[in-house]
């Protein structure tokens, strides 16, 4: 019989490995045609059949999303000549070329997508899309009752304006705060230069969430496959 095995084409476009899409399909959760699959060894054309999980197409073909949780001291470039630490050090999968979405700067920790979707990692971190990112930010406070506001209402740095979307206190012990600041700039240092020029210089600094995709309990260092779900939303 021809085609492919449809848990194989799953697997390959990044679903979960082979025996994750089999279970995708014993709870009923793909289709192909329009016709919800109830067996498992159905063999597709991965060309031309359309096959959906979750109700969305599976148009990942050949397209692979990771996030990595950087961790601190590790450039944002895909290889360093100079032998750094980087994100390639990372990837585990090296037959595909992988683009970085955007940058964190080498003592930021966090997410950053990764992608072979050279497009789309080009788009995201365009300002026109503005994707919302998200970091925790450490600072000394006692901090003023207006601190959010002021940061909203933009900071003055020497290249311009910078404005949160959204500010919060995450926790305080002591003299330490742990604040939230999302925002959709993309300019370097952004989230350090903001709260300096306010007068909270920021020790650590840990980005949680680019655009819909958070970081969750994600160790630092692990790369993650993104969930069709997540994918879905990127597109
Ligand atoms: N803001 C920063 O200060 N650093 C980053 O890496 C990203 C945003």
């Amino acid at each position: 019989a021809g085609g492919v095995r449809l848990q194989k084409v799953l697997a390959q476009a990044g679903l979960g490995s082979r025996r994750a899409c089999e279970e995708l399909i014993d709870r009923g959760r793909v289709e192909v045609n329009g016709q919800r699959v109830r067996e498992q060894g159905l063999r597709v054309d991965p060309d031309r059949d359309e096959i959906k999980v979750d109700g969305l197409t599976v148009e990942t073909q050949g397209h692979l999303f990771f996030a990595l949780n950087k961790p601190e001291g590790v450039v944002s470039t895909m290889e360093d000549p100079d032998g750094r630490q980087c994100l390639g050090d990372y990837v585990t999968n090296r037959e595909t070329r992988l683009f970085h979405v955007g940058r964190l700067d080498t003592e930021t920790e966090g997410i950053i997508l990764l992608t072979n979707h050279g497009e789309l990692a080009h788009r995201l971190t365009h300002p026109r899309y503005g994707v919302t990112k998200t970091y925790l930010a450490s600072i000394v406070g006692p901090i003023p009752r207006d601190l959010g506001k002021r940061l909203k209402e933009g900071i003055e740095l020497e290249d311009g304006f910078a404005r949160a979307d959204s500010f919060r206190v995450v926790e305080n012990v002591g003299r330490n705060y742990l604040v939230e600041v999302s925002l959709h700039e993309g300019r370097k240092h952004i989230v350090r230069r903001m709260l300096a020029e306010a007068g909270f210089p920021v020790d650590r600094l840990v980005r949680t969430k680019f655009g819909p995709i958070a970081l969750g309990d994600q160790k630092p260092g692990w790369l993650r496959r993104l969930t069709i779900t997540e994918v879905g939303m990127l597109m």
